[in-house]
């Protein structure tokens, strides 16, 4: 039985979902245009499509995993598994108003008309909330919505800020974190299962190694508790004596956000030598 997987066929999420599906050990070849690939050391099929159509293709049972932005899975609200977090596409779907505008926080926007490419989450939001709002669906271009009178106010996808900026708005508030998740059919068929478990445990590897460094260094005898107070690894570092007196070579693996933090504090704990190396793959 073929396992099949939706991936997005263009956008901000088709080359890095690719990408972690190679690094994760599927062999394919992908040509421009090309709805479908089989995937050759695994019993996979690849299938390109919309990122917004992948949740419903995985809630429907048409693919048995998919890859797409949380912020899409939210919107569709069917039900599928969110297995797990991929590490990139990451972006948050906030409310934002015209710069003049006086409002500042959630109640203010009491009766606005609110442009957004997420109405469900828009409505389910603003109702948690309490706060009585109208969405104006748009399926693009959502910035320019107060400027042409259409709407008071966006929730809209962002990233670094700028393209708020450029359009005269300013954030209130977040609405939801996302970035990119594997999904997968609740109902998947006991046949397909291991696979789909062997993928998720593969992904995830990539994924989990891609936000860590090895870290290998040599330091004296007497700082290897400093160190591994530093740098305490996924059980504990490894110490390796080395030939020089009272040395030793010490190896863990360390958070890649932290990384400069750690540096100066092994330098200054007595470490040399220090090398940061990427990892392929790490299953904690
Ligand atoms: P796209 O196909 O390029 O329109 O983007 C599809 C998905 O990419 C969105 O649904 C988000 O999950 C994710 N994404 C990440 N950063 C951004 C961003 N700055 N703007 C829009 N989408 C983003």
């Amino acid at each position: 039985m073929t396992l099949r997987i939706a991936v997005p066929n263009k956008g901000r999420l088709d080359e890095p979902a690719t990408e972690v599906l190679r690094q994760s050990g599927m062999r394919f070849e992908r040509t421009p245009r090309t709805l479908s690939v089989p995937v050759s050391n695994l019993d996979i099929e690849l299938l390109f499509v919309r990122t917004e159509d992948i949740p419903e293709l995985v809630s429907d049972g048409i693919v048995g995993l998919g890859i797409t932005g949380l912020d899409l899975i939210e919107e569709a609200g069917l039900p599928l598994e969110t297995v797990l977090p991929l590490g990139f596409g990451h972006c948050s779907l906030a409310a934002a108003v015209p710069l003049g505008s006086e409002i500042g926080a959630v109640e203010d926007f009491t009766g606005c008309r609110i442009a957004t490419s997420h109405p469900q989450t828009t409505n389910r939001f603003f109702a948690g909330k309490g706060v009585e709002i109208t969405t104006v669906p748009l399926r693009g271009s959502v910035e320019v919505a107060p400027r042409l009178d259409v709407a008071d106010a966006v929730v809209d996808l962002v990233s670094s800020g700028s393209t708020l900026r450029v359009n005269g708005l300013r954030q209130v508030v977040t609405i939801l974190e996302s970035q990119a998740y594997l999904i997968r059919d609740p109902k998947l068929s006991d046949g397909l299962l291991p696979l789909a478990n062997q993928v998720r445990t593969m992904v995830a590897a990539v994924a989990t190694a891609r936000s860590n460094r090895y870290l290998m260094m040599n330091a004296p005898e007497a700082a290897v508790e400093t160190i591994s107070r530093l740098i305490p690894g996924l059980a504990a570092p490894t110490v390796v004596p080395l030939a020089g007196a009272g040395m030793v070579a010490v190896h863990s693996v360390v958070a890649a956000d932290d990384l400069w933090r750690v540096l100066p504090a092994l330098e200054q704990a007595g470490a040399g030598g220090i090398l940061v190396l990427p990892i392929e793959a790490l299953i904690p």
